[in-house]
């Protein structure tokens, strides 16, 4: 009872002097205040174990991350006009785990930057500004990213979709437009038609841009064979593909170390963010020698942050430390197990309507036996969790579906102390009246 809480005044100060489109979780926002491996820790010393962030990659303060950064920071940190050797460390690292094809990089500061030099690229290259991209997607939050995000212009606030954009229905197979057989097919000629549509107004494609795994529009896993076909039709048409892995990236998929690799297809351009700092702000656009050399059109690229030393000595190591300790694979059977048993909950209680995702990138959505969303539901699980110590958090367009990505080092234990309080909040008659 000796605590000081100042979440009160927190939020004081917060209402006075902060964007009020900036939101937090949780009807109490958390005052948190260290990081730890898997959990979070409050102002009372409480611990959770986190589900949810998927920038702190390999873990919540690492300590070899941080000391890379203490130790670098101490020495120099500068702009990028000069010549250092902890960028091309970091090239190596980063080039190594992607195709021969993707041969070239530009580091950047936030997955928000990639993705907006990504679009610059691809304007440069093709000479179109005409973007094709799914519904209920995101890509970051500069203007013209927004402009390519679905989950925003056609969300609250928005605006509805920009003319040079291009937006076919997300390929969602257990609740969207086309469900069970072709269902790739159909979805890839959706995207065919916008092409057509392109054409027709005597334009040319610019890019496709989709993340691997859709997360913000749900943690969709796109059926087998769609991302093949529609690259085929998309270089076809002249365009480049962006594969968007700023949350899908750097072993999180388990299988694979890329989440356009689960598709088998080669990008033109990658983008990269989130766990690549660990939470330091970096991120980074791999791109082939073709569209480099294209880029460069005499425009100088200049960032004053992006490849600097510190950031480039954290980024190694968060690469390193998913190499020396097998987090790829840990993802991998970390992540299956936690899927397996969340298939088996969803036979007990099904409300739990469909359970996705790969490695420890999942998801399990909540519905009604008409296969109607249950928000409602979804909050109070997630309240509960919290209550238990866990945090989980929502998304989607219905907010009906509970993502799960944590830091990478999630543990089987983890795994089975979340399932455990799953089971016993989907037990609570709140969770079964389905009908409010
Ligand atoms: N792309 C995807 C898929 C994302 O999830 C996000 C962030 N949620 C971004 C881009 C933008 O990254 P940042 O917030 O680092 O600018």
């Amino acid at each position: 009872e000796n605590l000081i809480d100042i979440s009160d005044e927190i939020l004081i100060e917060r209402k006075a002097h902060l964007g009020k489109g900036m939101s937090l979780q949780y009807k109490k926002p958390l005052h948190i205040v260290r990081g730890l491996d898997q959990y979070l820790m409050d102002f009372s010393g409480r611990k959770y174990l986190d589900t949810v962030n998927n920038v702190a990659h390999v873990g919540h303060e690492n300590f070899e991350v941080v000391k890379a950064g203490q130790k670098q920071m101490a020495v120099l940190n500068t702009n990028t006009r000069y010549l250092h050797e902890n960028i091309h460390i970091l090239a190596k690292e980063l080039l190594e785990t992607l195709p021969k094809e993707l041969s070239v990089l530009h580091f950047v500061n936030s997955g928000s930057e990639a993705n907006e030099l990504a679009l610059r690229m691809v304007k440069t290259v093709t000479n179109s500004q005409e973007i094709i991209a799914s519904e209920i997607g995101y890509h970051g939050n500069t203007n013209a990213t927004v402009n390519i995000s679905s989950y925003k212009f056609d969300g609250k606030g928005g605006k509805g979709t920009p003319k040079n954009t291009h937006i076919f229905p997300i390929p969602n197979s257990f609740r969207g437009k086309y469900r069970g057989k072709n269902t790739a097919k159909n979805y890839a000629n959706e995207v065919q038609l916008l092409i057509d549509n392109i054409h027709q107004q005597n334009k040319k494609v610019g890019g496709f841009i989709i993340e691997p795994i859709i997360s913000c529009g749900g943690q969709v896993e796109l059926p087998e064979g769609f991302l093949e076909k529609v690259y085929q039709k998309i270089k076809k048409a002249g365009g480049l593909c962006i594969s968007d892995e700023v949350q899908t990236g750097i072993g999180r998929m388990g299988k694979t170390f890329w989440g356009f690799q689960l598709h088998n297809v080669i990008p033109d351009i990658v983008t990269i963010g989130k766990p690549l700092g660990n939470g330091h702000p970096i991120a980074a656009v791999a791109c082939t020698k073709e569209v480099a050399e294209k880029f460069a059109n005499g425009m100088e690229f200049f960032n004053t942050f992006g490849g600097n030393p510190v950031s480039c000595a954290i980024a190694t190591q968060v690469l390193q430390t998913v190499k020396n300790n097998n987090l790829q694979k840990n993802a991998f059977k970390v992540g299956d197990y936690l899927k397996q048993e969340l298939l088996t909950l969803s036979k007990e209680f099904p409300i739990i309507g469909n359970v996705r995702g790969q490695g420890l990138f999942l998801g399990f959505e909540l519905v009604n036996k008409e296969l109607q969303p249950l928000p409602k539901q979804t909050d109070y699980l997630i309240n509960r969790m919290k209550g238990f110590g866990i945090l989980m958090s929502s998304d989607g367009p219905d907010n009906n579906v509970i993502k799960i990505k944590p830091p990478i080092i999630f543990s089987k234990k983890d795994a089975q102390e979340a399932i455990f309080y799953l089971k016993l909040v989907f037990k609570e008659s709140f969770m079964n009246l389905t009908k409010i």
